[in-house]
């Protein structure tokens, strides 16, 4: 575990940052990066749950990249398995020539996904992991459409867009989104009777005949850290059985100990028919994949020489020794139970925040907390000045109302709460 405080040693941005800066403006889609004078700075290395920038400032990372770092950032052992692998050889061909990487990752994930689920379709990005467990599910079912629930996100592809529950990334491109899907509304545990939200799921579902599948994340991300009352994953569970709906857990940002549990599914011991998960997966090297129940993944044909749906980097063999390095990484730190752990701590900190006038809610679990803020541009602001301070964190929640606590899981406590003080007092 790394132990290393922020250490700022000049102007955040620094002048190498600025210059980059004006570089990317004229090279990049400017949809891409936001860029002001005070935000962001060039990332130049990472370790552990630090970063430093290219003028050589190091802040303390409570964002772990997305979600992504959850192993420390340049996990050595996860660096060693990429370079070995690389050395050896950084591409293979996935749906044609396989390697044995590859087979060795697909019989380990069911030693750590939530029971029954054997099966695995492996891609490159989370948007694809969904819509790879959406073909499954069309096929499993014979039925075209899909749920999701408001606020929901599960990536920005076309087909992923379909079930997003933020409007604003659908808008501009509606002309070509499928708009059959049906949106639900995310119950919350400090709000919602468990029973009354199944209720309404039921109504809807029933008065549909042509829904394939349901797709929830277990704990919203993006939402800005939404916790579902304990008994709505287990009653979607039976509903989806009763009503013979694909029940689809998006575990992209929740997975790999995030939570607390190796998968937030744990938590109420369910079982979906398909996870979706990545982000962690690869502690930094993009894999993802949709795993899925024997019977449903096995609704695809058989291969008779081209896959039916496939990808380029599938299985890449870097991908997969980076994956089971990061298994194996969670698994000799105890990652998830330390997660759990030191929630409770974060937890209890975070509490006592309710009490500044800014602050409206504070929710989470794990190491994945959400503060809701009056509004946005607080939000903003302090994200900009904790940068300024040393402390990387994201604004979330659909309003991006929202700060979003989600550290990588390897953070010492004493760094957690020096990036805490920070953040308390900008608040
Ligand atoms: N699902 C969830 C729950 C996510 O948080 C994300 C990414 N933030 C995605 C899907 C999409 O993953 P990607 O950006 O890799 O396509």
């Amino acid at each position: 575990m790394n132990d290393d405080f922020e250490r700022l040693r000049g102007p955040v941005p620094g002048p190498r940052t600025a210059a980059l800066l004006a570089r990317l403006r004229s090279s990049e889609s400017h949809n891409v990066t936001f860029l002001s004078d005070e935000f962001p700075v060039f990332w130049e290395s990472a370790s552990g749950a630090t970063v430093t920038d290219v003028d050589g400032n190091r802040y303390i990372d409570l964002t772990a990249a997305f979600g992504v770092a959850n192993v420390g950032h340049a996990n050595p052992r996860v660096v060693a398995a990429i370079a070995e692998q690389a050395a050896l050889m950084t591409h293979g061909m996935g749906d044609v020539h396989p390697t044995a990487v590859k087979a060795q990752l697909l019989e380990r994930l069911p030693q750590i996904l939530p029971a029954g689920l054997t099966k695995t379709f492996l891609a490159t990005t989370g948007s694809e992991a969904v819509e790879a467990a959406f073909k499954t599910a069309m096929l499993a079912t014979g039925k075209p459409a899909f749920a999701s629930y408001r606020n929901s996100y599960h990536g920005l592809s076309l087909g992923a867009l379909s079930v997003i529950g933020i409007e604003k990334f659908r808008a501009p491109f509606r002309g070509a989104v499928v708009e059959t899907g049906l949106l639900l509304e995310y119950p919350r545990a400090e709000r919602d009777d468990p029973a009354a939200a199944l209720a309404a799921a039921r109504a809807a579902l029933s008065a549909r005949n042509d829904i394939a599948a349901i797709v929830i994340e277990p704990m919203q991300g993006r939402a800005g850290e939404v916790v579902p009352p304990y008994g709505y994953l287990s009653g979607l569970r039976a509903l989806c059985d009763e009503l013979g709906i694909v029940l689809i857990f998006d575990e992209i940002f929740t997975g790999f100990g995030r939570t607390g549990a190796w998968f937030c599914a744990n938590h109420e011991n369910v079982s979906p028919d398909i996870i979706c998960i990545g982000k962690a997966m690869g502690g930094g090297f993009p894999i993802s994949a949709a795993v899925a129940r024997a019977e449903i993944m096995d609704a695809w044909p058989v291969s008779a020489g081209e896959a039916l749906h496939t990808s380029t980097y599938l299985g890449n063999p870097m991908g997969c020794a980076a994956a089971l390095a990061t298994i194996d990484e969670l698994a000799r730190f105890a990652l998830p139970e330390r997660a759990a752990a030191l929630g409770v701590e974060l937890g209890a900190r975070l509490e006592t925040l309710r009490r500044r006038g800014s602050v409206l809610d504070v929710r989470g679990r794990g190491l994945m907390w959400g503060i809701e803020l009056t509004d946005a541009r607080v939000a903003a602001r302090v994200v900009t000045q904790a940068l300024a301070r040393g402390v990387i964190v994201l604004q979330a929640g659909p309003e991006g109302n929202a700060l979003s606590i989600t550290p990588p899981l390897v953070i010492a406590p004493s760094q957690l709460h020096r990036a805490l003080d920070i953040v308390e007092e900008l608040l």
